[in-house]
């Protein structure tokens, strides 16, 4: 096969919200012919003016090709959208977000109707989609042998990322990243919250801010660290004890300033709860023994 059959690797796209459109467009514009679907017909216009083909159903739009990816709302909405379409020998990529246990089943689902199927994650704004120096990328899972039949088409509009054959690790992976994501916008939106109506601008604050979480970033490798060994004590600089201490100076803080600490108080919490099931034990532990908490 030579490098020119492999850029025009036929596909279909259903759904063409904000994400869906900047998908399809890299796929055009790197002149992959395409055919797409969206509930609502309008939006297919523009791309039809770009060169895709637009299918009047879903059920036309699978049949065109033997590559289908879906970039819907949910994963509801991708089970009504394929529902008693015929997917036989049908490679699916599903870029919709969903859980771990949505993935599976819909592998499951899919494998059933004579289907190949891998489940995708998508690390990245539809802004960063189709810019190589974004960083965005796509977290993929299921089947190898379909990931690898198509790797040159599905790394057109973002890095691919193979994550393994459980089709339920690309959404673990994607919302493992997104829950880091939140905690850190969560301690950001406090931050900003202590200095309002200071005569201190956010702007002041922002590099500083900037500045000590990355910093802070070595967290990540240390917590992988001592997961994976068992040992919360070795070589610990900030003990647990003392940062229980100190987090009432966060919450007294919190209130001079006349803000809520609802962003910051679960996991000082967390902290307290780890050094209170044994002081003796934990006191000169890392905080990353109070993850071993949060497994139900
Ligand atoms: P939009 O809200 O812009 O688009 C949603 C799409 O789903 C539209 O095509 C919509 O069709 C379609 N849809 C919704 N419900 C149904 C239904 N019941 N039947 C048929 N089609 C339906 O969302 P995005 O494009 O931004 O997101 C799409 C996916 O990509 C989501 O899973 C999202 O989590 C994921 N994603 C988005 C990111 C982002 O920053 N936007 C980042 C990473 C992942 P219609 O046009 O007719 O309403």
């Amino acid at each position: 096969m030579t490098d020119n059959t492999v850029t025009k690797h036929p596909l279909t796209l259903l759904g063409l919200g904000d994400m869906g459109t900047a998908l399809a467009r890299t796929w055009l514009a790197a002149g992959h012919p395409l055919t797409v679907w969206n509930r609502t017909a309008a939006k297919a216009e523009a791309l039809a003016a770009e060169g895709a083909a637009v299918a009047a159903s879903p059920a036309e739009a699978v049949a065109a090709n033997t590559l289908v990816v879906l970039c819907l709302l949910d994963d509801a909405s991708v089970g009504s959208v394929l529902d008693g379409i015929d997917l036989t020998g049908k490679d699916l990529v599903d870029l919709t977000t969903g859980t771990p246990a949505e993935g599976r089943r819909r592998a499951a689902w899919a494998e059933a109707r004579g289907a190949r199927f891998v489940d995708g994650g998508i690390m990245g704004t539809p802004a960063m989609i189709g810019v190589p120096a974004s960083g965005a990328y796509v977290f993929h899972s299921g089947s190898r042998a379909l990931f690898d039949t198509h790797r040159a088409a599905l790394q057109v509009p973002a890095g691919a990322r193979f994550v393994g054959e459980d089709p339920g690790h690309a959404a673990l992976f994607d919302m493992a990243l997104l829950s880091g994501m939140y905690g850190l916008f969560a301690g950001i939106s406090h931050a900003y919250a202590l200095i309002e109506g200071e005569d201190i601008a956010p702007k002041e604050l922002a590099p500083l801010l900037s500045e000590w979480l990355g910093a802070m970033g070595f967290f990540v490798g240390n917590a992988a660290d001592r997961l994976t060994s068992g040992d919360f004590t070795t070589g610990v600089v900030s003990n647990l004890a003392m940062q229980v201490a100190g987090s009432g100076t966060l919450l007294r803080t919190a209130e001079e300033q006349g803000v809520s600490a609802e962003l910051i108080t679960p996991y000082l919490e967390l902290m307290r709860r780890r050094l209170a099931a044994d002081p003796v034990a934990h006191a000169g532990e890392d905080t990353v023994g109070a993850i071993t908490l949060l497994k139900r």
